[in-house]
């Protein structure tokens, strides 16, 4: 049966939609159509192809939504994109001196639940002027090129670091999508361009992300390398670090902000809401190396850092306490090597190229 309400009405203005987001703390990034530039499919595909997702394989799956975003949600018309920040102050002078730090991002209370319900609230006052809208919202839980899509707001584009930039708000901020079975009134303005610098944003011969970035992992301009990434070695990736990445544990044990921090148009940014903050910017390094699942349950549970999982964060408390010269580090392999119900079979693997350097 033919469905009677006309989708190619909006029955809301930006202006309500932005209102709305401003009421939950959120700003509007765009409202944007789903017919992604092909180059961006493009440009994904041969970043799978050279490897630079070093053991992320699941961003192997799903091409076809990477593609063409609209095939997730049946009906799909229309993305409305919200930014929420989480800038907790740090300064790249002192990320740099160390002691190791958990991204910014990370400190934050479980960002998904928070930004759904966030999510929620906005699609809940859409529904009095369109009660029958269709909608799905996704937090970092899509697989489609959430940048990408966002760059089609016009507002905004995708830096040397790879990473989203507002040219007024800066790259300090995670990502909602609601996908809805409407068209809205699309932003319109002159695309930016990312290789020339403009009133609209741009990184033009800029390259301070690439000579900050302690690994390499920018030397391609506009290309992330997660195989030499310190955010992938600290988060993603299971199983022993290779040791040549061991020094940067130094500045981070969970995550790396350096290429935000070395941006220029984050100099602005402004703090996230202060009751938002969950964790502080450095963690005990001995207490998280010996943890045991209640403690790790208490102090990380609902925390961005559980995507390590308890024995990746114990493996980088480890390496941290290594390349730090902290005298706990042998009290604490030792402790390790005896409570064996505590270390998992990937952690003793570090625990033995530990003691074989010690
Ligand atoms: S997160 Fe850190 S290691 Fe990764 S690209 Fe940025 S600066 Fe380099
Ligand atoms: S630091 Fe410079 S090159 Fe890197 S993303 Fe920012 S503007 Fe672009």
């Amino acid at each position: 049966m033919e469905d009677k309400r006309s989708k190619d009405i909006s029955h809301f203005t930006r202006e309500f939609v932005e209102d709305l987001a401003r009421e939950e703390n959120l700003i509007l990034l765009g409202a944007v159509d789903l017919n992604l530039d092909p180059f961006y499919y493009k440009k994904y595909l041969d970043w799978i192809k050279n490897g630079n997702q070093a053991g992320m394989s699941y961003m192997e799956n799903y091409q076809q939504f990477r593609e063409s975003p609209a095939l997730l949600v049946e009906g799909a018309q229309s993305a409305l994109i919200f930014a929420y920040n989480y800038f907790a102050g740090d300064k790249l002078i002192e990320v740099k001196k160390g002691p190791p730090r958990i991204a910014m991002y990370a400190r934050l209370r479980d960002y998904h639940k928070y930004l759904r319900v966030k999510s929620e609230n906005i699609l809940k006052k859409l529904r009095i002027h369109s009660p029958e809208i269709r909608s799905r919202v996704f937090v970092d839980s899509g697989p489609f090129l959430e940048k990408a899509l966002a760059t089609k707001s016009q507002k905004g584009f995708i830096g040397k670091n790879s990473l989203f930039i507002h040219p007024e708000l800066g790259s300090y901020f995670s990502m909602v999508e609601i996908f809805i079975d409407e068209k809205v009134v699309y932003d319109k303005k002159e695309s930016v361009d990312p290789s020339t610098r403009s009133s609209l944003g741009g990184c033009g011969s800029c390259k301070r992300c690439q000579t900050h970035c302690p690994t390499g992992a920018l030397s391609e301009d506009y290309v992330l390398d997660a195989r030499k990434c310190i955010s992938y070695w600290t988060i993603e990736h299971r199983g022993p670090v290779p040791k040549e990445f061991w020094p940067h544990f130094k500045q981070y044990v969970f995550g790396c902000d350096i290429c935000q921090l070395a941006c220029p148009y984050n100099r602005g940014a402004s703090l996230t809401e202060k009751t938002y903050a969950q964790l502080g910017a450095h963690i005990n390094l001995f207490e998280v190396a010996t943890m045991d699942q209640d403690f790790y349950e208490k102090t990380f549970g609902g925390t961005p850092l559980t995507r390590a999982k308890k024995e990746g964060l114990q493996r980088n408390a480890l390496i941290a306490l290594f390349v730090t010269k902290d005298p706990r580090l042998e009290e604490a392999v030792s402790f390790l090597e005896k409570s064996t119900h505590l270390a998992s079979d990937n952690l003793r693997e570090t625990i033995r190229e530990l003691t074989t350097t010690l």
